[in-house]
Parts: C-alpha cells; structure tokens; sequence
C-alpha cells in the first residue's frame, strides 16, 4: 500500500488496525497479545451498561507505555 502501508510489525501481514500512538507503528491486536505487550481486560458493566474493555500497550518499538479503555 506504498506510502500508508499497515504491515503488522509482529507477523509482516498487511490489515494492521491497531498502531502505537507514539511511534505509529502498525500491529493485529492478536499479534500483540501473543507477543505479550499488549494486555486486554475486559470489564462486564453488568445486565443494562455494556462493557468497557481496558488495554495495556508496551510498544516494543519506541519502548513507551500506555493505558487506556474502548
Ligand atoms: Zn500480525
Ligand atoms: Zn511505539
């Protein structure tokens, strides 16, 4: 995709969604996971309030950290 490629940085694929706010490096959330710097934790809002899912992100390109929900 030339100038605006979403490589993922883990695996190589293209269709990367997720990149680094920092560095702008392009990763699957799977991939992440697997690799462990990306930790997924999904909070139930009970019956009426839907859920909100809680990230942790250790970028293993630029070395930053950062937390955040969905
Ligand atoms: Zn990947
Ligand atoms: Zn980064």
């Amino acid at each position: 995709m030339g100038l605006f490629s979403t490589d993922c940085a883990y695996c190589g694929d293209s269709g990367a969604s997720e990149n680094c706010s920092q560095c702008g490096m392009d990763f699957h959330a799977e991939c992440a996971q697997q690799r462990g710097d990306l930790q997924i934790k999904e909070e139930g809002g009970g019956l009426l309030s839907s859920s909100t899912t809680h990230y942790r992100w250790a970028c293993p390109n630029c070395g930053r950290r950062s937390n955040g929900s969905f």
